[in-house]
């Protein structure tokens, strides 16, 4: 999509720094970490959001995987981490092509409210 930034992204037309790419899906590093680890993984397609990705099972799953493979590279999938997506308004999405967030390094705290 023309506007969209993480497109953009994905395209190479706005540098980021990569972590992990398959056919589907693209993982680069937050420009605003929340925790010493924090990597987004997006759907080389566009996608608005989770609700829509819902329609994209198998999308869905490569992205989670995805996420996994992430957790490993970065050394943090046996001491533990955080997969978020944020969807709509009350959870402040930003973004508007999907992404899940890769989030850990460090002792998270709670979340919610
Ligand atoms: P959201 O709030 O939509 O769930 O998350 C959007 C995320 O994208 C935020 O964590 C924000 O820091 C990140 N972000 C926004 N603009 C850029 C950018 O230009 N490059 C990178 N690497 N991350 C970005
Ligand atoms: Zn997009």
């Amino acid at each position: 999509m023309a506007d969209c930034l993480f497109c953009k992204i994905i395209a190479g037309d706005i540098p980021s720094t990569g972590v992990h790419e398959t056919d589907t899906t693209y993982a680069f590093r937050d420009i605003n970490p929340q925790s010493r680890v924090h990597v987004l993984v997006v759907p080389k397609n566009h996608h608005e959001d989770a609700n829509e990705l819902a329609n994209h099972p198998n999308l869905l799953a490569a992205l989670l995987k995805a996420g996994v493979e992430v957790a490993d590279i970065e050394g943090i999938k046996d001491s533990g981490y955080r997969f978020v997506f944020n969807t709509g308004d009350d959870a402040c999405r930003t973004v508007f092509h999907a992404h899940l967030h890769v989030l850990g390094g460090e002792q998270l705290t709670d979340f919610g409210r």
